[in-house]
């Protein structure tokens, strides 16, 4: 008997045991699990809301009606954007990667039917347009005024401003570098307008509008901080003394065309592209954006909204 419940206790103790090292052993496995988690969650999070979120884009393309083998081809280009997919259902183009590219352009929209602020001003190539505004009263904090390669009034027949012509630092680096080349190459390069203030923009907008109608100075005047030049990147220019809105007809500008992007600035409105920049062609307007953005814009003949489009 003595020898039997020394046993059971024997038995009941190791039980138990090996019932406390399940528990310790269960205990460890969560703690690490927790802490493992603790770094993971969050791109685990964001991996399947994406995955969420094309799967109702593509659930959204469905009930438009696109193919399934369209589907799957507008759903992994990489300039595809899930949030958009209403929009593109919507959209007609000659091809699924056209479609893609004019919706994210905003082409499908009307002018200035929806504003998204943009707040940071450190990147060159920020977007200013119909759909893009800088916040009310937006000024660069790294304004320089340009002493060389401004025009003079009553000197340059295209000068339009007495006032000190002005762009941001990086910009004006780069435009006093080309046009020192340009100089080169006797073509001498003129600026005729730089920063403009919100204000001046407003104060232009407003009193078109309260005479002329709304549509009418949408027509012609850029809305408040909907201008370039209030940016301080853009600005206007002419050469060897033409009028500044004729200089794509004289010998120079050719050159102009084919070396600005090596310095970091684009045709901001080319004839070509006013479907999509929904600006009439303007010869004389040049945007800085920086050598990378502006070489690929100018291989790939591209507008800056196709730039932030194909990403
Ligand atoms: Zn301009």
């Amino acid at each position: 008997m003595k020898k039997r419940r020394r046993l059971k206790k024997k038995i009941r103790n190791r039980l138990i045991l090996a019932f406390g090292l399940l528990i310790t052993l269960f205990i460890l496995i969560t703690l690490i699990k927790g802490i493992v988690g603790l770094f993971h969650s969050d791109n685990k999070t964001m991996n399947n809301e994406k995955i969420t979120e094309e799967i109702k884009g593509s659930e959204t393309l469905r009930k438009a009606g696109m193919s399934e083998e369209d589907i799957k081809e507008m759903t992994s280009l990489p300039n595809y954007h899930s949030n958009r997919a209403k929009r593109y259902a919507k959209w007609k183009a000659k091809s699924v990667k056209d479609i893609v590219m004019q919706v994210n352009c905003d082409m499908d929209l009307k002018p200035y039917s929806k504003t998204t602020i943009v707040d940071d001003d450190s990147d060159m190539t920020l977007l200013v347009n119909k759909f893009y505004a800088l916040p009310e009263g937006y000024q660069p904090s790294d304004l320089v005024p340009l002493e060389d390669y401004a025009c003079v009034q009553g000197e340059d027949y295209s000068c339009q401003t007495v006032e000190q012509i002005e762009m941001r630092k990086e910009a004006y680096d780069a435009y006093v570098k080309f046009c020192k080349v340009a100089a080169k190459n006797d073509i001498n390069i003129r600026a005729i307008a730089g920063y403009r203030t919100y204000e001046y923009q407003k104060g232009l907008w407003d009193y078109y509008a309260s005479v002329n109608g709304e549509e009418y100075a949408d027509q012609y005047y850029a809305r408040p901080g909907q201008s370039e030049h209030n940016s301080g990147l853009a600005v206007d220019i002419t050469f060897n003394g033409y009028n500044f809105n004729e200089i794509e007809n004289y010998d120079g500008y050719d050159w102009i065309l084919k070396n600005m992007h090596k310095y970091g600035f684009i045709l901001r409105y080319p004839e070509d592209k006013t479907d999509v920049t929904q600006y009439g062609y303007e010869s004389w307007h040049i945007r800085y954006v920086g050598k990378e953005a502006a070489t690929k814009i100018y291989k790939n003949n591209w507008t800056l909204e196709e730039y932030h489009g194909s990403k």
